[in-house]
């Protein structure tokens, strides 16, 4: 059996949903379909899921909303005609969501959610209904009848642990499962959504409870790119990757799952194949828990900019037993996190994200560790960039951070860092953020050309 979840792009008019049903129809493993909300049609598209953001805000703020709950009933609307769908689906679509945007919206985030929720039920009943209209056996699957609970946080939910043995008894279901992706509800019945991006959470989670042989997710990505493709031209795109490198690749800004979707896959050791919806006949790349092969030394390499270097000396720091869990302290007492910590004898770095560390906390930051450590040094270094290489093979290879160092060293680009993670299979280098891009492609042509 596999999971094959599908995302915006590949449900964002009717053309690209007659692509869907085709995939679906060719392969009878295809038994739980779990869908995205209607995405962009071009560019300068928007997605009906911030559609009905913008819906919630102005239902908000008790102004009159029919423009913004119009433009959303159009869109489905443009879709079921296209499909030449029975009216009888429009008319439900329509009072549904005329009856959420007339719920009682007295707690903020518990609406905004009812509403968000829209874009992936209603698109999962309209799929049901195409596929039923060219003869498939379809089954529209309410989360709540199938016993996805999750946590009761707005807009970040966590799937509760129940959950799992809930999900199994889909198995047992005949025809083709649709379930909306994005959404479950609360042990006390409340509509609750994962973050944006979420339905591949909901897919990765149907994987795990049913044990599926795979996890097929479909994208608008012929592959998962050895590095970003808006740099490099045809970068080369790889056949398969481990979990663990494509969580830190992801983490170094490689989106094309949502960062917590891979978890409930990667524990029942489900492979997570990525696929294109507008070219099936691609290879695609496969998320695994052990390669049986290696193309390269490195497997991909990625880059993101936005980083701060905190560095503090102190003379005999290394006598200091605790030193480092004081200095920590003072970072999480002001809720900051923190990214990396590479660390010398009398000296340590902090480096993080600068989104996270207001200039008020920065200051407050500085001065208690003055204060309360007594560390004599501390200089600052701002707008770095963290490139990154990532590949299991490193761990077993001589010289690969030498080759990339002399590169990046050839290319005349400063190394203000340089972090192997602890695990053998990434390096980190920290250098100048308007670098980062000149780095990540010379470092694709020493490991992928050269
Ligand atoms: N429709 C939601 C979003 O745009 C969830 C998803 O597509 O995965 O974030």
């Amino acid at each position: 059996m596999k999971i094959a979840k599908f995302g915006g792009s590949s449900l964002a008019n009717a053309d690209q949903i007659r692509k869907v049903c085709d995939i679906i129809s060719e392969d009878h493993s295809r038994k739980v379909v779990v869908v995205s909300a209607p995405g962009k049609r071009n560019p300068g598209d928007i997605k009906v899921t911030d559609l009905l953001i913008r819906l919630a805000d102005v239902i908000l703020s008790e102004k009159d909303h029919q423009k913004e709950l119009y433009s959303v009933i159009e869109r489905f609307r443009g879709i079921a005609a296209d499909l030449d769908l029975d009216q009888y689906i429009m008319d439900d679509i329509e009072s549904d969501l005329k009856a959420r945007s007339s719920s009682d919206h007295s707690d903020r985030s518990r609406f905004i959610d009812l509403i968000k929720a829209a874009g992936e039920d209603n698109c999962a009943r309209l799929l049901t209904a195409y596929l039923c209209s060219i003869g498939k056996y379809a089954k529209y699957l309410d989360p709540k009848e199938a016993g996805m609970f999750l946590t009761d946080e707005y807009g970040n939910a966590q799937v509760l642990p129940e959950t799992y043995d809930n999900l199994k008894k889909i198995a047992e279901y005949p025809g083709i499962i649709v379930f909306p992706g994005f959404f479950g509800y609360t042990l006390s019945g409340d509509v609750v959504t994962f973050p944006r991006g979420g339905s591949d959470i909901t897919g990765s989670i149907l994987a795990a409870a049913l044990e599926v042989d795979i996890y097929e997710n479909w994208t608008d990505v012929d592959a998962v790119y050895a590095v970003n493709p808006e740099l490099v031209r045809n970068p080369y795109a790889m056949k398969e990757i481990t979990y663990d490198e494509m969580r830190e690749l992801a983490y170094a800004g490689f989106s094309v799952l949502h960062e917590e979707a891979l978890s409930p896959a990667f524990r029942k050791s489900i492979p997570v194949h990525i696929r294109n919806t507008n070219n099936p006949r691609s290879a695609g790349t496969v998320i695994v828990r052990r390669r049986r092969n290696y193309e390269g030394m490195v497997t991909g390499i990625a880059g993101a900019k936005g980083f701060i270097n905190i560095n503090i000396s102190k003379y005999l720091m290394n006598r200091e037993v605790g030193f480092v869990v004081k200095v920590l302290k003072i970072f999480a007492d002001e809720g900051i996190p923190f990214e990396h910590m590479p660390s010398g004898i009398d000296s340590v770095s902090i480096i993080l994200k600068q989104a996270n560390i207001s200039s008020e906390k920065e200051k407050r930051v500085i001065d208690r560790l003055k204060d309360e450590l007594s560390i004599e040094t501390i200089n600052i270094s701002r707008n770095l960039a963290l490139v990154m290489i990532v590949g299991e093979a490193m761990a077993k290879t001589v010289g690969v951070t030498a080759r990339a160092a002399g590169c990046l060293s050839r290319a005349g680009i400063n190394l203000e860092i340089i972090d192997q993670g602890a695990s053998e299979i990434s390096v980190i280098f920290g250098i100048r953020e308007e670098y980062c891009d000149y780095a990540l492609r010379e470092l694709y042509k020493e490991f992928f050309i050269n």
